[in-house]
């Protein structure tokens, strides 16, 4: 594919798509209900269908029984940690494989002309971003995500909290369970964004935050690159199935969401190629400006927080220019005055 048709690259040769991102419209201003029903499909698919089937996978085929979930056992919790490992090396060694080793599609649809591995960085675990990245995605993105699924799972088993079970008869609880499965990436995305301003003061992001920034250039191992501290956080919006009606399906989907599902913001590609003809959009952009440019887009754009908040940028030069102006501003407010 040719991807001058669909973006241009500027003289470093970094791939800016042409269209403007949109924020989601459930809750800008003006509200169209319309606009909400065109924009659903791109909410749903490919990604949030795709880790709902991955959390359907999980809960019917590859989770212990209840019995077995209401005793902590170390069988049963490595067989959490292994079976996790293995989905997430699946699907972000797919990707990395493909687009970052192979360089199947090389650097079409590319937002940075560059590979992170041409460009080795002593801010990385022995100068080797992907090293750096999988390394603190094993040693404590995974071990913490599988905590707190164990905490919750043992919860369920043991009726602490005001668990669910789908066929009890309730249909006000039913619809409750559909709604709360349709809001969840948006409840991830809302804690996403206040835990995200939070390590972002000076302090923490100096302490927390600048592992993850680390990679400015993302690949699909950055997804989980973190600090304990930051994945402790990240992870603690799934407390939420404790306090409200929910299902041990809808908190394996949270967890695919959050987790697998994390590997959508780092692709560092516009569109993943599947044959000469078609590709599939990722849904990458606004947090690669992020990471990119680290004070703006602190959420996805599914909701609008940024552009309540004034830190929104939809990847256009006038976004560029509307944040320069920004940060020139903040620069003369913050000069004593003479
Ligand atoms: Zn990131
Ligand atoms: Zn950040």
């Amino acid at each position: 594919m040719d991807d001058q048709d669909f973006g241009t690259r500027d003289k470093r040769g970094n791939w800016r798509p042409h269209q403007a991102l949109k924020v989601g419209p459930l809750l800008d201003y003006p509200w169209s209900g319309l606009r909400v029903l065109r924009w659903l499909p791109s909410y749903l698919l490919p990604w949030n269908a795709a880790f709902f089937v991955l959390a359907c996978l999980l809960w019917f085929c590859l989770t212990p029984p209840r019995e077995e979930l209401a005793t902590l056992q170390f069988g049963w919790i490595a067989w959490l940690f292994i079976r996790n490992t293995i989905l997430v090396f699946l699907v972000f060694g797919a990707l990395e494989l493909r687009l970052y080793i192979q360089r199947k599609q090389a650097n079409r649809f590319k937002y940075n002309a560059r590979f992170p591995a041409d460009a080795p960085a002593d801010v990385f675990w022995f100068n080797s971003q992907i090293k750096d990245n999988m390394l603190r995605t094993f040693l404590s993105g995974l071990p913490i995500w599988t905590a707190y699924e164990v905490l919750l799972l043992w919860c369920w088993a043991n009726g602490f909290g005001p668990w669910a079970l789908w066929g009890d008869g309730r249909l006000g609880l039913a619809v409750w369970l559909a709604a709360f499965a349709l809001i969840l990436p948006l409840i991830h995305e809302l804690h996403f964004y206040c835990i995200h301003r939070l390590i972002h003061l000076p302090k923490l992001y100096k302490w927390i935050h600048s592992v993850h920034h680390n990679s400015i250039n993302p690949s699909p191992w950055s997804s989980l690159s973190m600090h304990p501290i930051e994945h402790l956080l990240y992870w603690s919006d799934t407390l939420i199935h404790v306090l409200v009606p929910s299902h041990p399906l809808l908190l394996l989907y949270h967890f695919q969401i959050s987790g697998t599902g994390a590997v959508v913001g780092h692709v560092g590609f516009d569109r993943i190629e599947t044959s000469d003809s078609q590709a599939i959009k990722t849904h990458a952009y606004a947090h690669y400006l992020h990471h990119k440019y680290f004070e703006v887009n602190y959420a996805d754009g599914t909701l609008p927080l940024d552009k309540w908040m004034g830190t929104w940028h939809d990847g256009t030069p006038e976004g560029d220019r509307a944040m320069i102006e920004r940060y020139r501003k903040r620069k003369a407010s913050r000069k004593p005055a003479s």
